[in-house]
């Protein structure tokens, strides 16, 4: 008898992310893989150095988006209002309209700029025919993990050209995971963003404290190339790869109270309210300037057929 999963139908209390767990898997199964993102970094070294990331986020970057519902029962198969309220939600993050930034602590306030890249609904698919960029994929799984058989059939659907569309997965998640992302450089069968169907969007079935799509904008900063802001080691050895944002020591959940400090960052501690960490929605608020740097260089570099006129013709 295949073992079957049991539906966790209680919502998460604390955010999980699963694409650290995911890429380290991808790393083992591919070892030309580790050479590769080591490149990458040098190529993202260079590319803020030389202030080519900096003019790249004063130029507006559009792109096309792919949502695969994948669904056993009726309140998975979520609406289509849902889904554009997570589109609405990503451009507010990205494009820094969030009111909530207001509640940047004042040491920081400079520090939070607009990415500059905006989220739309695939118009055309990659026929050129008229959609409404979503998909929608019965399946017989009661949940899905990070093992990416949401990704292809017959669980569930292979994404569109990864080069023309970011692929967005919405699915019931097990285990308490909110979501998994695939950074850069990641083979293109799998390259995109899984998110909870119960954390996604703003209207529909999100549930509190995931309600504000948060998960999202968390996720695809992934898939542009960002780490967590504590390095993903308790041991304060970690790196985001980032210089603005202060060494941290653990993940932050819940709606902490500035100042938290660890790792010698007293008196202004981690920067929880940072997409990037694993507070509520309600309490992450801010990308900063070498965040939205890295993730322009990445635009620049391994996800450039976004700057690209083909980009263009798939909306
Ligand atoms: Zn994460």
């Amino acid at each position: 008898m295949p073992r079957k999963t049991t539906p966790k139908k209680t919502a998460p209390k604390r955010r999980q992310c699963g694409t650290t767990g995911a890429h380290e898997r991808l790393l083992e199964a591919n070892p030309a893989m580790r050479a590769r993102h080591a490149r990458l970094e040098r190529f993202t070294d260079r590319c803020i150095q030389s202030g080519h990331a900096s003019r790249l986020m004063r130029q507006e970057i559009t792109i096309p988006v792919v949502v695969h519902v994948v669904f056993k029962t009726a309140e998975e198969n979520i609406s289509a209002a849902q889904v554009r309220s997570q589109i609405t939600a990503l451009n507010r993050d990205y494009r820094a309209k969030n009111r909530d930034a207001a509640g940047v602590p004042t040491v920081w306030k400079g520090l939070a700029p607009s990415p500059n890249v905006t989220f739309v609904l695939a118009t055309r698919d990659a026929n050129g025919n008229p959609t409404n960029g979503i998909t929608r994929t019965k399946t017989t799984r009661d949940s899905f993990g990070t093992g990416d058989s949401v990704k292809a059939s017959p669980d569930g659907v292979a994404p569109w050209p990864t080069k023309q569309y970011l692929n967005l997965w919405v699915c019931t998640l097990a285990g308490g995971l909110l979501g998994y992302a695939q950074f850069p450089g990641g083979p293109a069968a799998t390259d995109g963003v899984v998110i909870l169907n119960t954390a996604f969007g703003t209207v529909g079935t999100p549930a509190a404290p995931f309600d504000l799509g948060r998960t999202a904008t968390h996720e695809v900063g992934h898939w542009l190339n960002l780490h967590h802001i504590w390095g993903d080691r308790d041991d304060c050895g970690g790196t985001d790869y980032v210089s603005d944002t202060p060494n941290a020591q653990h993940p932050n959940y819940g709606t902490p109270t500035f100042p938290h400090p660890s790792c010698h960052n007293a008196p202004d501690g981690d920067m929880f309210m940072n997409y990037m960490d694993y507070v509520d929605d309600r309490a992450m608020v801010m990308f900063t300037t070498g965040q939205a740097a890295r993730m322009n260089a990445t635009l620049a570099g391994p996800r450039s057929s976004f700057l690209a006129p083909t980009a263009e013709r798939a909306r």
